[in-house]
């Protein structure tokens, strides 16, 4: 290879920052400005440029072709500067970036699998250049965010939760694979949209969806056999039924389910210690009763059952609220999902009559119905609580059920809140407020970066519930002080070491592991993560 052909490959160029020993043996003198920078230098370079873009999209653009161009420094500006560069890569700009990729696509990165390529899937895996594979995130763009149906476009998410697989958890970006299965979409305007990039007709369903699904899992597992597969935001239906068919068969998870879960429940034990209260004393609410609500449900219950509470009983701790109302025993035609949550009560067909008939200790947001927690709400958990709980987890911005500032102002500062998508600071009632994101970022690379140190063979609910116990623990008494119920996003490197090594210690004792057991695994788990250098 030519120094020409290493500054064009993302993997291997390190542009100014190559050494004068570098730069002789792989043929870049005269191809580079003569004096080498250091990696702080290029940071920097980098940082001054992206601030004085103003739009956070155009700042999205930016990343990416630096993504694109120069690998390692991209992952480092994610890593020194999460808390600025999470927000572009992630949710909220995510989103934007997933409504418009057809719109801004250049760089065409990981597997586009359509329904017009069913039983030549595997030509496409052995296309991909990865030798190897150790994650996958694969959607389908049924439900993108609190967005909707977003077909092809989808592909935003994959791509952006590989990032933080990277800089969150030191998975190596050159064992990770974005991919997205094309069936077609329902969104009509992309339908129109000359310069969309999807198949332009309705989402094949059926035995044809099912069968391109299972002939994709079948060939990345032929190529790669250890690979973990992370379903993400697949529609409702379809998320739980590939969760129900592939869960104990191979290594995979379904974030939307069970990563959400996971960070949301870690939430919760953070605000106990804050109420100084057990969760056998709560009551949730759920406004949703889709993924993530009946997720999150679950894992409370296994939570309390581990505690020691009868799983009945468990299940009444937890209420849902849906797009028809409560959700009541007295209600027929209920999705499997939701069954044991629906329970002997009166019927209640607006929100705050639930929150009146349930009286909840805590709140949990994802509809995806943006101002759903109103004054009115809040102000009710307010009256029936000294410390109400206020998850508004919908994504992005525009979709939360209500914004930092109003839970706090809406209860005199007395909410224990957090948020999907970030919100900054809060002063209101003489207090300073630092509100986090319940955002399954805190877990999903932690819990990926585990189940690949071990090699394991799939991932029981147990994982899940480890990984929102050792999240908690992170959570310092000056967080709590603050009103935080998460690390902050500079802290998440470290979470995710600790939970990693908290999953593969899991996967061992549990007979789930093929890989051998390190002496110390939090080092072994350490070492083993990718640092951009
Ligand atoms: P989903 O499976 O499609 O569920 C959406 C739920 O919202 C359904 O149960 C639906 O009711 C309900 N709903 C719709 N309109 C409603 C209304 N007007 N009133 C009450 N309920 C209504 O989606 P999901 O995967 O659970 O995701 C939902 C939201 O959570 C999205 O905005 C997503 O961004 C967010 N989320 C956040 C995180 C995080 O880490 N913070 C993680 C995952 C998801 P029916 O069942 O009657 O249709
Ligand atoms: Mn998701």
């Amino acid at each position: 290879h030519s120094g020409a052909d290493i500054l064009m490959d993302p993997h291997r160029n390190h542009g100014v920052a190559f050494s004068q020993k570098e730069r002789a043996e792989l043929g870049l003198r005269g191809l580079l400005p003569p004096v080498p920078a250091s990696s702080e230098q290029q940071v920097a370079r980098m940082h001054e440029m992206l601030s004085r873009i103003e739009l956070p999209i155009d700042k999205a653009m930016f990343l990416d072709s630096l993504h694109a161009h120069d690998e390692s420094l991209f992952f480092r500006l994610l890593i020194e500067r999460t808390e600025e560069y999470m927000p572009i890569v992630y949710t909220p700009t995510v989103g934007e970036v997933c409504q418009r990729f057809s719109h801004i696509f250049r760089y065409p990165r990981g597997l586009y699998i359509s329904i017009n390529d069913a039983g030549q899937v595997r030509e496409l895996v052995e296309n991909v250049p990865n030798e190897e594979v150790d994650v996958i995130v694969v959607t389908d763009g049924q439900r993108i965010l609190g967005l909707g149906d977003q077909g092809l476009n989808g592909m935003g998410i994959p791509v952006g939760k590989l990032s933080l697989y990277t800089a969150c958890a030191g998975i190596d970006p050159a064992k990770t694979l974005p991919v997205v299965i094309d069936v077609g979409t329902n969104n009509q305007e992309y339908l129109n949209d000359p310069l969309y990039l999807g198949l332009r007709h309705e989402r094949i369903t059926g035995e044809r969806y099912a069968a391109l699904i299972e002939e994709f899992v079948q060939e990345v597992r032929r190529r790669w056999p250890n690979v973990l597969i992370q379903f993400e935001d697949f529609g409702n239906h379809n998320a739980f039924e590939l969760l129900h068919r592939y869960q104990e068969k191979i290594l995979c998870f379904n974030d939307d389910i069970q990563g959400t879960a996971a960070v949301t429940l870690s939430g919760v034990y953070s605000a106990l210690r804050i109420k100084k209260e057990t969760l056998a004393e709560q009551r949730f609410l759920f406004l949703g009763a889709g993924e993530a609500a009946t997720g999150i449900a679950t894992l409370i219950v296994d939570a309390l059952v581990d505690e020691g509470m009868d799983r009945a009983e468990a299940y009444k701790h937890c209420c849902l609220f849906d797009s028809k109302g409560l959700v009541t025993a007295s209600r027929t035609g209920l999705a499997a999902n939701k069954l044991p949550f629906a329970h002997d009560l009166d019927s209640a067909d607006k929100f705050i009559d639930a929150v009146r008939l349930v009286r909840p200790t805590c709140i949990v947001g994802v509809a995806a119905q943006p101002g759903a927690f109103n004054s009115e709400v809040l102000r009710e958990m307010a009256a029936i609580n000294e410390h109400p709980m206020v998850f508004a987890l919908s994504n992005p911005t525009s979709r939360a059920e209500c914004d930092a500032e109003t839970a706090y102002r809406e209860t005199d500062g007395r909410a224990l809140f957090a948020s999907g998508s970030p919100f900054p600071p809060v002063d209101v009632c003489g207090k300073h407020f630092v509100p986090r994101q319940g955002n399954n970022c805190y877990v999903f690379p932690g819990l990926g970066l585990g189940a690949v140190f071990a090699k394991a063979t799939w991932m029981p609910d147990g994982m899940f519930l480890t990984a929102a116990r050792e999240l908690a623990k992170l959570v310092s008494e000056e967080d709590l002080a603050q009103g935080s119920l998460y690390p902050s996003l500079g802290e998440v490197r470290a979470a995710s070491v600790k939970i990693g090594a908290a999953v593969a210690d899991y996967a061992y004792r549990h007979g789930l592991a093929t890989a051998d057991r390190p002496d110390d695994l939090e080092a072994a788990v350490a070492a083993f993560m990718y640092k951009p250098e």
